[in-house]
């Protein structure tokens, strides 16, 4: 439920329906606009009798709303949300960012080599996994404790702030000791004791979509993490699971201006896991930039062919620089630089 306040209310007024609201049980929280300001009321499962708040002096209007999210709609939130990571600024208005590296951190050589490639082609972030959420057991896993050292170095090396998935509640703090945004990969969307965990810190997340997550599903994940505490939120659109199987999924980019429309959020793309093909990875990232996305992910290796996974999507340091200049021309096209 919303509470609109009339745009002459006063604090007092503000203040006794807010106290009117816990009474009822339930947790409110002012949301301060441009003319007026709102009430969101938080706790409640299902429909609220709005009969005491409703005629309560400075009342404008009750919103009911139905969504099962609600610290991320704009309903309750209708500025953008900007998140800073080390500095770097994501989100409605800022320069569209870019995240790149490989899929897996496999060695030093490999980590540092990508990330000074990726740092001079214009890169802003570095990414790499050192825990990898794989599908199989039998494949290559990670190098876990040594790959976040790795990937320590790298940021040294390279000044380049780190972006890699935590995958177990246990992990969010050894993991945050090197990285500075935490990934929530595609397969733990839902691990919901990993976002209770991601809500008690204070580190930048970035959520990905899971394969077969509607919508509702995405943002009620994000829900989570909000609701613990932790505002610093970003999502990330990575292809969902279809009928086709020319692609490895397919990128569903109308959720750019969707997520816009419901949320607060900022929302970056991940064109190398939705296509799963190198050759489709720079004019997905085109156009991604242009449906308003406000970042994106891509993985690159210095040697694809070689790579311990995902080698078929990466890109080469040579197609990363040459993405990189189609990047910036856009970028100015869309007015950022
Ligand atoms: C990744 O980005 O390393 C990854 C595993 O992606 P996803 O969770 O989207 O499959
Ligand atoms: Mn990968």
């Amino acid at each position: 439920m919303l509470i609109v306040m009339n745009y002459s209310a006063t604090a007092a007024e503000i203040d006794d329906v807010v106290k009117a609201v816990r009474n009822m049980g339930f947790r409110a929280e002012p949301i301060p606009g441009g003319e007026r300001t709102a009430i969101g009321v938080l706790g409640n499962e299902g429909y609220v009798d709005d009969a005491v708040i409703r005629d309560l002096p400075g009342v404008q209007e009750v919103i009911h709303v139905s969504k099962p999210y609600k610290l991320v709609s704009r309903a309750f939130h209708p500025k953008s949300s900007v998140i800073d990571v080390c500095g770097i600024k994501i989100g409605k208005g800022c320069r569209p960012i870019v995240a790149a590296g490989p899929c897996a951190v496999e060695g030093e050589d490999q980590i540092v080599r990508t990330a000074l490639a990726v740092k001079a082609a214009g890169a802003d972030l570095l990414r790499g996994g050192a825990f990898k959420p794989r599908t199989g057991p039998h494949t290559f896993q990670g190098l876990r404790e040594e790959g976040l050292r790795l990937l320590a170095l790298a940021r040294k090396e390279s000044g380049l702030p780190i972006v890699t998935e935590v995958m177990s509640p246990d992990h969010v703090e050894r993991v945050s000791e090197c990285a500075d945004l935490l990934q929530v990969g595609a397969r733990n969307m839902q691990n919901f004791d990993l976002l209770r965990e991601l809500g008690r810190s204070s580190k930048p997340v970035l959520l990905k979509r899971g394969m077969s997550a509607t919508i509702e599903e995405f943002l009620s994940a994000a829900e989570y993490i909000l609701t613990g505490g932790n505002p610093n939120m970003i999502l990330c659109e990575r292809g969902i699971r279809t009928f086709e199987t020319a692609m490895r999924n397919t990128l569903d980019l109308s959720v750019v201006p969707l997520i816009e429309e419901l949320s607060h959020l900022p929302i970056m793309v991940d064109p190398s896991h939705a296509t799963g093909k190198r050759s489709l990875v720079p004019p997905m990232v085109r156009a991604a930039l242009v449906a308003g996305a406000h970042g994106i992910l891509v993985e690159v290796h210095p040697e694809p062919e070689k790579a311990l996974s995902d080698g078929p999507q990466s890109l080469t340091f040579q197609g990363f620089e040459a993405l990189m200049g189609d990047v910036r021309r856009l970028r100015s096209f869309l007015g950022f630089e």
